[in-house]
């Protein structure tokens, strides 16, 4: 049975790591998904036949619940949903390996007997996993709205509160490892001064560095499982919580190098002392003008153009106006003009989330260009056409250092010879912040959904 579960492991590791490949490109991702997903279900069944299981019923039932609860959520997420479907998804993965390092304590009277790298990998797991799932629900609520996107936090107090709560979840763990005391307040000192942790923390961060903070709790989560795996010596659960840690790890990287931001930077704002807690300023929309335009104006300046920039948001993905897009940029190709689409590492509500909305238009890759790709070519631009994009084309970023934006790089959309805003109102974006661009004489509003707005454009193209 043994080598039967090694080998079923090694198959389902290597389909995890095949998968993965998959999903580099959004044409074999979904195909990625589906191996890496029968890599999961190998897994599963050869953790099943670990000799010891028992309560088959139990097991049963929460599968059960699994499915019952996770296939149709799945299937019915929208598009729009789909960050903070990830997020959740995430922080649950956080949760349970912060409950198995619990069952643990209790199956092992407060750790009896245990080797102290059981002890110290079990401890690890319940801190860090239980920080990403209740991390993990604040970034849910705050992406599906339900919390507010500003940074909250305690002002003063956040700093010494923070560190109160550090030295909690320490003491009860040290006491713990020691073993001085095995009673079974101490391990849920453990978890619950860990949740407080993870809520003080990622309550304080918002805007910009919300997209590092979400890779950044998808990383614990897997470092959470593979520090699990190592106490309970489960490979699998070491090798996919390594993926999942080293993967979120680079992501994070990644992440924060295009917000020009440092990630102790971001972790100390949640701590009260970093640029993410700055307030927002340049809020006196007081005297400031906005000039509205219609389809037919917008049509004409876009027919008339050399170049146009499309500058696509998190808008484009509420109203899916990417198909509408689309045929759009082709209306224009035929009048000889020149389309290229502006892709902001952070646009939408998750890494790569324009490249997935225009992929699945069937937009050709060599007209997404990258920020870095395409800033210059503003200057050159005749018309920018911003569609429900908001932060990542606010210059307040390179011009207002008590903006919460500040230092992050953005599209420098103010650049081009005139700028066509598509959204339904003045509203900010998830940052919560104004945006300079829109009171910028050469930008014009077209208020509307940007799907209803793009489809009149394309009326009026079609006219000329
Ligand atoms: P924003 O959130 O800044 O702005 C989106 C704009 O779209 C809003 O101002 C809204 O204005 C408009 N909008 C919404 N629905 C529609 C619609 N149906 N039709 C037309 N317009 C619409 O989006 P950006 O993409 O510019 O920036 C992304 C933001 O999200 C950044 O702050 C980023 O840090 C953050 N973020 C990104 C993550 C990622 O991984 N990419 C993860 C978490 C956060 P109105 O209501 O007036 O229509």
């Amino acid at each position: 049975m043994h080598t039967l579960i090694t080998v079923l492991y090694i198959i389902a590791f290597a389909l995890f790591i095949y998968g993965l490949m998959g999903l580099t490109g959004p044409r074999t991702a979904v195909r990625g998904n589906k191996i890496a997903a029968v890599g999961m279900a190998i897994a599963v069944i050869a953790t099943l036949l670990q000799p010891g299981i028992s309560n088959w019923w139990l097991i049963a039932g929460a599968v059960v619940i699994g499915v019952l609860l996770g296939i149709p959520s799945a299937r019915q997420v929208k598009m729009t949903a789909m960050p903070q479907m990830v997020a959740l998804f995430n922080g649950l993965g956080g949760g349970a390996v912060a409950l198995i390092a619990w069952v643990e304590f209790r199956d092992s009277a407060g750790y009896l007997d245990r080797p102290l790298y059981f002890v110290i990998a079990s401890l690890f797991a319940a801190v860090v996993g239980s920080i990403s799932f209740w991390g993990s629900l604040v970034a849910f609520g705050k992406l599906q709205e339900i919390l507010p996107g500003k940074p909250v936090s305690a002002g003063k107090l956040q700093q010494p509160l923070n560190i109160l709560v550090i030295l909690l979840t320490l003491a009860c763990a040290v006491i713990v490892a020691i073993g001085a005391s095995r009673t079974e307040w101490l391990i849920v000192g453990v978890l619950v001064f860990a949740a407080v942790l993870g809520l003080l923390v990622v309550f304080p961060i918002g805007g910009a560095d919300m997209p590092v903070v979400i890779s950044l709790l998808n990383a614990f989560t897997g470092l959470s499982a593979a520090a699990m795996g190592l106490a309970l010596e489960n490979t699998a659960m070491i090798v996919a919580g390594m993926i999942v840690g080293a993967s979120g790890s680079i992501l994070t990287d990644q992440m924060a190098k295009a917000m020009n931001r440092s990630i102790p930077a971001i972790v100390a704002g949640g701590f009260g002392g970093g640029a993410a807690v700055a307030s927002a300023s340049s809020t006196d929309a007081g005297e400031k003008t906005v000039r509205s335009t219609s389809a037919s104006d917008a049509a004409i300046q876009l027919a008339y153009a050399g170049q146009v920039i499309v500058v696509p948001g998190y808008g484009m993905a509420v109203a899916q106006a990417q198909h509408a897009v689309k045929d759009m940029a082709k209306l224009l190709e035929d009048k000889g003009v020149s389309v290229n689409y502006a892709i902001h590492p952070v646009a939408g509500r998750m890494p790569g989330h324009m490249n997935v909305l225009l992929a699945e238009a069937d937009v050709p890759y060599d007209q997404l260009k990258e920020m870095d790709d395409i800033n210059g070519e503003f200057s050159r631009t005749d018309v920018t056409l911003v569609i429900g994009a908001n932060d990542v084309t606010n210059p307040a970023a390179r011009t207002d250092p008590g903006s919460p934006i500040h230092g992050m790089p953005i599209l420098n959309v103010d650049e081009s010879r005139s700028v066509i805003v598509l959204k339904r109102s003045m509203s900010a974006g998830f940052a919560g912040i104004e945006n300079e661009l829109y009171h910028n004489p050469k930008t014009a509003m077209l208020f509307g959904d940007a799907k209803s707005s793009v489809n009149e454009v394309i009326e009026e193209l079609k006219a000329l």
